[in-house]
């Protein structure tokens, strides 16, 4: 669909919510909602940590939007031209996290680790890690030892020092500038494209780092729980079930909010 052409707009994370968080695949319902959501007008725009090769990949599944956030909110995808960059580029990244290595974290970067071992940690295909690795402005990490609340803390500070972010997705953590989240993602899109202020959204999520995407728009669906009650930054609708199933719910209260159903 062209974005001109929208009526409303949905904004969702991908792994865990549009797609299973085992099988990286969405359900043949949530394939259908998109479909029939894109028949109504509403435009399906993917806020997510993958990269654009992978939604590239979605793309010939399920109708999404032309439009996309990849790497959680540092990079904005458009039909009419190439990857802008919302925040510092990954090499920007791996110093920070080289330094982090250096102040004692034991965290260990995507760019350190080879093929299998991704394709270990996230049960993907080999060529669908090739898609994982092909990054531009975020850099996935994970923690060898689970972290103290003390050592978040200290770990904050230091990236915070040197303007760049911590975010928690739901298998790794990930590292952007400071300016980058979904929720300036979000931003990014509507400053795009400003017709779309005008018009009814809903974003869906299940993850710490889906808060800032849930926060921006009017209606806001949290799936799972995941996310405890303490850690909300905005009022929001909970869905107990994770993934497509979770989707496919928030997707029926949206159309039933803006009274389309
Ligand atoms: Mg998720």
């Amino acid at each position: 669909m062209r974005m001109d052409s929208a009526r409303a707009v949905f904004f969702t994370d991908l792994d865990g919510t549009l797609l299973d968080s085992e099988s990286y695949e969405p359900s043949r319902e949530a394939v259908a909602m998109v479909a029939d959501m894109a028949a109504r007008g509403i435009a399906t725009v993917p806020v997510t940590s993958k990269t654009a090769a992978e939604v590239r990949r979605l793309e010939a599944v399920v109708t999404i939007a032309p439009v996309a956030v990849v790497e959680g909110g540092a990079v904005l995808l458009i039909p009419e031209g190439g990857p802008v960059l919302l925040g510092p580029p990954r090499s920007r990244l791996l110093a920070v996290l080289d330094a982090l290595r250096r102040a004692g974290h034991a965290v260990r970067g995507l760019s350190e680790m080879d093929v299998e071992e991704v394709a270990e940690r996230t049960a993907l295909t080999v060529e669908a890690v090739q898609r994982v690795m092909e990054r531009l402005a975020s850099e996935p990490f994970v923690f060898l030892e689970e972290p103290s609340a003390s050592e978040l803390d200290r770990l904050r500070s230091l990236t915070e020092s040197s303007g760049i972010s911590l975010a928690r997705g739901d298998r790794f953590w990930h590292l952007a500038g400071a300016e980058v989240d979904k929720g300036r993602g979000v931003q990014a899109v509507l400053d795009r494209y400003p017709h779309l202020t005008a018009l009814p959204a809903g974003a869906v999520g299940d993850a710490w780092n889906d808060l800032p995407m849930l926060c921006r728009v009017a209606h806001r669906y949290l799936l799972g729980s995941i996310v405890a009650d303490r850690e909300l930054t905005c009022r929001v609708e909970r869905i107990p079930e994770p993934g497509p199933a979770g989707f496919v719910e928030a997707c029926r209260r949206f159309l039933a909010a803006l009274g389309w159903s």
